[in-house]
Formats: C-alpha cells, sequence, structure tokens
C-alpha cells in the first residue's frame, strides 16, 4: 500500500493537563511501544509542538485514512498552546488522569479551548487514562466511570478509558474517533 494511498487526511491533536499520559498513548498507538526516554520537555519554550504522522489506518469499512496526531511538548499550562496546535484540527483525545481529579476537573477548559480554536465541530474523545492504576489499587481512583461518562454525554464527546502502560483501550479510543471524524464528514 503506498504511503499516500489514502481517501482523508484527518489533523487529530492531543490535549489534557501535563502528566495524563498523553505522550505515552500517543507512542503506544502509533509505535506500539511506551517512549523510551523521559518524556518531560524542561525548558525548551520554542519546541512547541511535536507533529507525528501516523500510519494510514484501515477503517473497517475498508477506507484509508491518514491520521497525523499533534502532541504537545511540555507546554500544557492553560491558554500556554499556540494556535498553530489547534489549527484545522478535525479531532481531539481530550486527556484526564482517572486517579486524579484535578486533571478531570480540567477538562471543561480544555473542551472550552479546542471549541473555540480548532474546527467548529471537532470530534473530541474524552479518555480516562491510567485506568491499570485504578484497577490496581480502587482507593486510587478519583474520577469514576459514571461521572466522567455523564460529562461526555452532557458535551457531546466520545469516552473510553485507557491505559497506556497496560495497553488497554488505547487503539479503541484512537480509532473510535477516526471513525467518527469520517462518518461525520
Ligand atoms: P503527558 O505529560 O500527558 O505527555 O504524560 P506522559 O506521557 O509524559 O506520562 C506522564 C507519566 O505518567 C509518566 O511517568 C508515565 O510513565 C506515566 N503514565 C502514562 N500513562 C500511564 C498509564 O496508562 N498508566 C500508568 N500507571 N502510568 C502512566
Ligand atoms: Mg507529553
Amino acid at each position: 500500500m503506498a504511503e499516500d494511498d489514502y481517501e482523508q487526511f484527518y489533523k487529530v491533536v492531543l490535549v489534557g493537563d501535563a502528566t495524563v499520559g498523553k505522550t505515552h498513548l500517543l507512542s503506544r498507538y502509533v509505535k506500539s511501544r511506551l517512549p523510551k526516554a523521559p518524556t518531560a520537555t524542561v525548558g525548551v519554550e520554542f519546541a512547541t509542538r511535536i507533529v507525528k504522522r501516523g500510519p494510514i489506518r484501515k477503517l473497517n469499512n475498508g477506507k484509508k485514512v491518514k491520521a497525523q496526531i499533534w502532541d504537545t511538548a511540555g507546554q500544557e499550562r492553560y491558554k500556554a498552546i499556540t494556535s498553530t496546535h489547534y489549527r484545522r484540527a478535525v479531532g481531539a483525545l481530550l486527556c484526564y488522569d482517572v486517579t486524579k481529579e484535578t486533571t478531570f476537573k480540567n477538562a471543561a477548559k480544555w473542551m472550552e479551548e479546542l471549541r473555540q480554536s480548532a474546527e467548529p465541530d471537532i470530534v473530541i474523545m474524552l479518555v480516562g487514562n491510567k485506568v491499570d492504576l485504578a484497577d490496581k489499587d480502587p482507593a486510587s481512583r478519583q474520577v469514576y466511570y459514571d461521572a466522567a461518562q455523564e460529562f461526555a454525554n452532557l458535551n457531546g464527546l466520545f469516552f473510553f478509558e485507557t491505559s497506556a502502560v497496560a495497553d488497554i483501550n488505547v487503539k479503541e479510543a484512537f480509532e473510535r474517533l477516526l471513525h467518527e471524524i469520517y462518518d461525520q464528514g
């Protein structure tokens, strides 16, 4: 299959608080492994983005789309992400950490920023990551599945709980998002 043999090209952005696991999710999906080096970007203000060209994905219906997934590079502080990150994005993974309530509270802010700065009809997948920790130790869970599902329903988001480390629902979350973008377009 030729590199340019695809029907649609989608820009997808990762957003969410620092340390929720965005870079790990992307690495798991695109490279089927976790990042090798430490992923936090320290003191590199100008490295505003990392562009990952995902391989061509063949959807269940036989259509091929190319997803270009943009990770953040340590500038997750609210409003610190440049408009370039959002421009022309048709899909987003809005990530939080199921063991850290503040990251879920901030999901509302990230959603607003997406709605303002990305394509108006952007498809958003809410992702509650690190579910492996909650599975191992239920007391560590700070965000309940039902609460997140309700937030997603109220705001027209799709929703998965994932683990980049234990490889739970990562492919499912990305590919469901791509399907929904395809179906909408
Ligand atoms: P980012 O700042 O959102 O890009 O987060 P990173 O991908 O850099 O991950 C931040 C930290 O969370 C790292 O120490 C990862 O090892 C850890 N991490 C990421 N995903 C998971 C996960 O699914 N489960 C667990 N237990 N840890 C994770
Ligand atoms: Mg990162």
